[in-house]
């Protein structure tokens, strides 16, 4: 992690948006608390007043952040059929995700049930693909 213009400061990931790379990144320097890194788009962000905004920082990734280990929210929105669920975890079990929990449910007319999931999962290394 490198914040523009501050150093090698401790940083942390905020949990309102949970950036992974290569997500636009900004840094908020907290009271006591070092930078938390926060998404360029993040909602607490862009609702931050004046005084929280003059703590904002430029950040960006580092180069070595590949192959680190991150905390992310999967949205995933398909059409339902048999099977899909297990194909679902044998590609997180393939690029060796961890899912941390998932939730599901179905949307949609009953002719073209939509399956939407949210899995809560680590390892940034397989979220670009
Ligand atoms: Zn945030």
């Amino acid at each position: 992690m490198v914040v523009e213009g501050v150093g090698d400061l401790l940083t942390h990931m905020a949990r309102c948006c949970k950036p992974v790379p290569p997500d636009p990144i900004v840094g908020y320097i907290t009271r006591g608390r070092g930078i938390t890194i926060h998404r360029r788009d993040c909602r607490v962000v862009q609702k931050m007043d004046a005084e929280n905004r003059a703590r904002l920082v430029d950040a960006m990734w580092a180069q070595q952040q590949e192959g680190s280990r991150f905390v992310a929210d999967i949205h995933l929105f398909a059409q339902d059929r048999k099977g899909l669920l297990r194909d679902i975890t044998s590609v997180f079990a393939n690029a060796e995700i961890s899912v941390l929990g998932s939730a599901v449910s179905r949307t949609g007319v009953r002719s073209a049930p939509t399956c939407g999931s949210r899995w809560r999962s680590a390892t940034w290394t397989s979220l670009g693909r």
